[in-house]
């Protein structure tokens, strides 16, 4: 696998961005070695700047679910460019791209267009408090909802448990309304909210978590939290930003039977394009600026060439329906990876929902994050490297999802067979 040129832009980068990158699980830390760089993507694959191509599971970590360089999309968004980036004032496109996602999604309304996941996340928080008239809010520990204040506490690494920031910056004051419970135990759910009676406004939940690997709730779990809310009137929060569209053209709330009061998006809304959204019956709706006294804005927000790709993928996605093919590919993986791990003694679990997968290396089921964090990273990084070497892009981390997109042939498929066989012996060779 060549690198020279990755190598040395990587060089270059280092000096004028903070790590090389523009976030920080692109600079490849928890792996080691070079970070590639990108030169473009067709399809189910992403060609490096020293020529390898990759078969590429990372799909921007979610948006590309229709594979690069879509021709429908590419079309739409090169149309959109000639008529003018940015207004100010409405465009129809925003109507539109509102409108597909109140139709797909029985608990909205109305939506709000913002510019990223974590926008749409935070807005969404407000909305809860000005709605309740309550300040705290449940998080369960391993989930990520985007990089504001309130929410980097538990977010997927390190300092679970307490309500510490997970990030140097965050004032103390600014998590203290934020209270952790564990995913898939109602019971921490319970005893949090007998703790704190009567102030919380709002519980939320990646309704399959992918922040911390692939990760699903039990569907007891989700029924009584759903009783428990409701019981103490308490909203629900339900963080769509990767599992929207994902797999199903609706939300994951749809396929594990939760109802939310107040839902958020990003990542395929936007098709690749910087768009989140958070939406709501009328009535909570009716909060947000300028109809009520919750306020929020955005000089970009439902800016129409993001809108333009966001509505070309999603009216794709629905017409050619690739969610019955995620199913067979995921099972597909998950026969691969269980056959080679038991060929070589290698000790995995693999976790995965529709378009999502995370084989995680551990001998103990993943029901949360502490089972998660049991998973052996060392093995994960030499894998990781194994399948870079045979043409498969994945998450460097292990506490990823691996996204499959609905472009994958039975070929992709195969090569990453066989990659994992390899990577699997890889592993066994260098743990024993
Ligand atoms: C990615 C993600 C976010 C943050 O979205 P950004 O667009 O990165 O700000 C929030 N919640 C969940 C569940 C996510 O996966």
């Amino acid at each position: 696998m060549k690198t020279q040129q990755s190598k040395t832009l990587f060089d270059k980068a280092q000096q004028y961005l903070v790590g090389g990158v523009n976030s920080p699980v692109r600079a490849f830390k928890s792996v080691g070695g070079t970070p590639i760089f990108i030169e473009k993507g067709n399809g189910s694959k992403i060609f490096d700047v020293d020529g390898n191509a990759y078969v590429d599971f990372v799909q921007a970590y979610g948006p590309m679910i229709l594979g690069h360089n879509n021709e429908t999309v590419t079309k739409q968004v090169t149309s959109a460019l000639q008529d003018g980036y940015a207004f100010g004032a409405t465009n129809e496109k925003e109507v539109q791209l509102a409108q597909i996602v109140c139709e797909t999604f029985e608990t909205i309304d109305k939506v709000r267009f913002v510019n990223s996941g974590t926008e749409a996340v935070f807005s969404a928080i407000r909305l809860a408090r000005a709605y309740t008239g309550k300040d705290k809010i449940i998080k369960f520990s391993g989930c990520y909802h985007g990089h504001a204040d309130t929410l980097l506490v538990a977010a997927g690494s390190g300092l679970a448990t307490f309500n510490m920031p997970s990030s140097d910056g965050v004032p103390q004051d600014a998590v203290k309304h934020t209270l952790i419970a564990e995913y898939n135990n109602i019971e921490s759910v319970k005893t949090v909210i007998e703790n704190n009676k009567g102030q919380i406004a709002a519980l939320i939940i990646e309704p399959i978590a992918g922040n911390m690997g692939c990760v699903l709730p039990s569907p007891q779990f989700i029924q009584a939290l759903q009783q428990v809310a409701k019981g103490n009137q308490i909203l629900i929060i339900v963080d769509e930003v990767m599992t929207g569209f994902r797999s199903k053209f609706g939300g994951a709330q749809d396929l594990i039977g939760l109802k939310a009061d107040i839902t958020t998006f990003g990542k395929i809304i936007g098709g690749g394009f910087p768009v989140g959204a958070y939406g709501a019956r009328d009535e909570i709706m009716q909060k947000v600026a300028p109809l009520g006294n919750m306020y929020q804005a955005g000089t970009l927000s439902g800016n129409p060439i993001s809108m333009a790709c966001g509505i070309a993928t999603l009216q794709t996605l629905q017409q050619s329906n690739p969610y019955p093919q995620f199913e067979k590919h995921g099972a597909f993986l998950e026969k691969a990876f269980y056959e080679s791990a038991e060929k070589y003694g290698v000790s995995v679990q693999v976790n995965r929902f529709g378009s999502m997968l995370t084989p995680f290396f551990t001998a103990e089921k993943v029901v949360d994050f502490t089972s998660a964090s049991k998973a052996n990273t060392e093995q994960f990084s030499t894998f990781f490297w194994a399948m870079m070497e045979k043409g498969i892009f994945l998450p460097p981390s292990q506490f990823e999802s691996w996204f499959l997109s609905a472009v994958m042939t039975d070929e992709d498929l195969e090569q990453t067979k066989l990659a994992i066989d390899y990577a699997m012996e890889q592993v066994a060779k260098a743990h024993f």
